[in-house]
């Protein structure tokens, strides 16, 4: 899990100092404000910049493995079925102010069933186009994959 309260707090303090303008952080998406209204969580906290009401929690799910639902904003409930009946995803976790605009990512995290091993067998090494791997031989077990690659921040830029 990556936690990304310190990125936040520095945030912050360039907004209180005045070196960043409010406008530059109070720039939540209509999509995303949708999202905090119908599948958000208010949480505890108040919202930093305009102190008018606490900030709501949005969760958004992505990974490949989930097609359409990929880049949409979950409530917990669905999160949670998600993990137990879906291949690892990634989960991006909001806060948004529903009066200000302000928004911030919170922390990100993957979730979901192990990924099963990858099913090539149809792809034979038919004489010659081996492209990579010449240090892991022939072994058939060997995940040339690399794992989850791409399920890094990317993507959410859209919505925040
Ligand atoms: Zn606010």
């Amino acid at each position: 899990m990556v936690d990304y309260a310190l990125q936040r707090k520095s945030r912050l303090a360039e907004v209180y100092a005045g070196r960043t303008g409010v406008a530059e952080v109070c720039d939540a998406s209509p999509y995303l404000l949708r999202a905090a209204k119908f599948h958000g969580l208010t949480s505890s906290e108040r919202c930093p910049i305009c102190r008018k009401e606490q900030v709501t929690i949005v969760s958004w799910v992505f990974g490949e493995k989930l097609g359409q639902i990929s880049g949409s904003a979950r409530t917990n409930e669905e999160i949670q079925h998600l993990a137990m009946s879906r291949e690892e995803f990634s989960v991006h976790v909001v806060e948004v102010c529903r009066t200000c605009s302000w928004n911030h990512l919170v922390q990100s995290y993957v979730s979901g069933l192990p990924p099963r091993p990858p099913v090539r067998r149809s792809r034979r090494v038919a004489g010659g186009r081996t492209s990579n791997n010449a240090t892991t031989g022939r072994s058939a077990n060997v995940d040339a994959d690399g794992g989850p690659a791409g399920m890094g921040t990317e993507g959410m830029e859209k919505y925040l």
